[in-house]
């Protein structure tokens, strides 16, 4: 079974799932939406950070590295400037500069984790996830792309009695959703767009099978929780947003759990800078979206009957999702 690499396992998160759950984000994505807000979990390789700001300019960082990715320069002014080319780095096993650099500038993204010592972490918060209805989810990245691995934690961790949800954009074949319905307690979908000339184009890879996922889950009687994603210029015009009503209508008898509107928010931009790939982030000048620019969403889809709907996530109203 291939265990993907972990960017973090995050505790006490309160917008995956119901209660209080820890997250474990895996590192690989099939999708590449331009807005991500967690690049870090968009490529399944390793990769560093360079936090410019604690650089002391040592040159440790140079001296180890086996492939010449870093070179030491000074620039018209006299100063030390270190350069780092990306596009030489072996992303060697050790990642020898993370070990020499004695400042923290260099950070590790992905750890390789044992598949016991990820359920040691996760099940150390039981008592919180019992006390509030919580549990553990699978996001990343997408867990789908590992779906052994995602299948065995969620085993795993039904048969702890913990609950399991899975933050997922469907995009998958459906023999490898299946297996999981046993063990997962609520799926999280992201559903980009309803245009699937824009959903092709824009992220990648064709919208169908996804929705057809969608209706199987729903069909099946697993539980689902729809996440709308919402950005400037992408997705936030009315026809959009009827688009989805339309959509989420046919399952209003369904076990839709809810849905949350999250608007497009700019936390994930430094992380492309940290990772050497700002030149790649399409949205450099856009700002916050107003929750308030969610409303006739958000009033469309109650009208269409559909229940337990936010803006921002899980926690309420007018709240920001920081991931994803
Ligand atoms: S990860 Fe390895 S190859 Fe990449 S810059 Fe650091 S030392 Fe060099
Ligand atoms: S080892 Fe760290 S502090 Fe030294 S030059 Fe490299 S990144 Fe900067």
């Amino acid at each position: 079974m291939k265990i993907p690499l972990i960017t973090e396992i995050q505790r006490f998160c309160l917008q995956d799932g119901p209660g209080i759950r820890s997250t474990i984000f895996i590192k690989g994505c099939p999708l590449h939406c331009p807005w991500c807000h967690n690049p870090e979990t968009q490529h399944t390789e390793k990769e560093f950070y360079y936090h410019s700001d604690k650089c002391v300019h040592c040159g440790k960082c140079v001296e180890v590295c086996p492939s010449g990715a870093s070179t030491m320069e000074t620039s018209a002014d006299g100063k030390p400037v270190l350069n780092i080319n990306r596009s030489k780095c072996a992303g060697c096993v050790n990642m020898s500069c993370i070990e020499a650099c004695p400042t923290g500038a260099r950070e590790a993204v992905g750890q390789q984790l044992e598949f016991d010592a990820i359920i040691k972490e996760v099940i150390s918060d039981r008592p919180f996830y019992k006390n509030s209805g919580g549990g553990v989810t699978i996001s990343g990245g997408d867990p789908l792309l590992f779906p052994k691995f995602t299948l065995e934690i969620a085993k795993k961790l039904k048969e702890e009695q913990i609950h399991v949800g899975i933050e997922t954009s469907c995009f998958a074949k459906w023999e490898k959703i299946q297996p999981l319905l046993p063990y997962v307690g609520m799926f999280l979908v992201d559903i980009k767009s309803l245009d699937p000339i824009k959903h092709k184009e824009t992220v990648g890879w064709p919208l169908e099978p996804i929705l057809s996922n969608i209706q199987k889950l729903l069909e099946s009687g697993a539980n689902v929780r729809i996440h709308l994603p919402i950005i400037p210029g992408f997705n936030d015009t009315n026809k959009d947003f009827e688009a989805y009503v339309e959509f989420l209508r046919q399952f209003v008898e369904y076990n839709i759990h809810g849905v949350d509107a999250l608007p497009y928010h700019v936390y994930g931009e430094s992380k492309y800078r940290f990772l050497g790939r700002h030149d790649e982030y399409q949205f450099k000048n856009v700002k916050n979206m107003p929750a308030g620019n969610l409303k006739p969403l958000v009033q469309a889809l109650k009208a269409a009957g559909i229940k337990k709907i936010t803006i921002g996530g899980m926690v309420g109203m007018g709240g920001d999702k920081q991931k994803k």
